[in-house]
């Protein structure tokens, strides 16, 4: 059921129905209210890098598939808004690389667990961790509720996909020797400053690329793979990233449109 009628003509239709699907997931209970505010933030960054997937983005998610298919217990952990928006593709994923799905909330509610766990399942997942009591395992130093981890899911984990983290728990999750890959549309995030690769990109598009580009490399030997994960620089990606919405906005102030004719 749509909440409103958005036209197919509308110039920005797309953004209005993905802003359709996180004003959904929050009257189910699976978006916090705090989820709407940080999608905003999203958005806002989306607009900087020209609502594209970059080319440093394109080298991130690469590296990404590469670690996602060395890992030996990776974890896609999954808030709120991921599973508003990519349900499906968190899904094909998780079956394309064998990672465990795990629901990690920074507010955490029984209510809100549930209408995630009905999401995903809905979606095709048959085994999700992180839900009822089964979050007993504590990150070390850290605070919030997304210390609360399934000693068999984040806890065990070698790579931890994070998608929409917090900064302080990628910290904590880089200090406890794991691999992380974030995505994040904003460059200059704690996350994106402190995870193993940051794929700075919406969630909508990262996903279903990096799902190509993992069933693309599958084959690759196992050589090429350590060679692009030794090789990567996340400081330099991140610097690409920044330096492209700078270009971005000077060909936006070079437009006719802000010459002040
Ligand atoms: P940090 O804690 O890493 O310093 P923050 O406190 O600024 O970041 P949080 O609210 O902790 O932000 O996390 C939300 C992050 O998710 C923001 O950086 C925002 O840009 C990003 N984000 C929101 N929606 C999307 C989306 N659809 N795709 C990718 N990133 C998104
Ligand atoms: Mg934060």
């Amino acid at each position: 059921m749509n909440e409103i009628n958005i036209p197919d003509d509308h110039p920005r239709a797309d953004s209005l129905r993905l802003r359709e699907k996180i004003v959904r997931g929050y009257r189910s209970g699976a978006v916090a209210l705090a989820g709407l505010i940080a999608y905003g933030r999203g958005e806002a960054f989306d607009y900087l890098i020209g609502e594209r997937t970059t080319a440093s983005a394109l080298h991130a998610i690469d590296v990404s598939a590469a670690i996602l298919l060395r890992a030996k217990r990776p974890v896609i952990s999954v808030n709120g808004n991921v599973a508003a928006l990519v349900p499906d593709e968190v899904v094909q994923l998780s079956a394309a690389v064998g990672a465990a799905i795990e629901i990690n909330l920074f507010y955490r509610s029984e209510k809100r667990e549930i209408a995630i766990e009905k999401i995903l399942r809905r979606a095709g997942a048959t085994r999700i961790l992180g839900i009822g009591g089964n979050s007993h395992a504590t990150i070390p130093e850290l605070h919030s509720e997304r210390r609360r981890v399934d000693p068999e899911g984040i806890l065990a984990a070698d790579v931890v996909l994070v998608p929409l983290e917090d900064g302080d728990r990628t910290e904590a999750l880089v200090k406890m020797g794991k691999k992380v890959v974030a995505i994040d549309l904003n460059p200059l995030s704690r996350t994106s400053r402190l995870a193993t690769v940051t794929i700075v990109d919406n969630i909508v598009r990262a996903f279903p690329r990096l799902i190509d580009r993992v069933n693309k490399m599958k084959t690759l030997d196992a050589k090429i793979l350590d060679s692009m994960i030794t090789e990567y620089d996340n400081s330099k990606t991140l610097g690409d990233s920044i330096r492209l919405i700078e270009s971005y906005l000077t060909q936006q102030v070079d437009a006719s449109l802000y010459k002040g004719k």
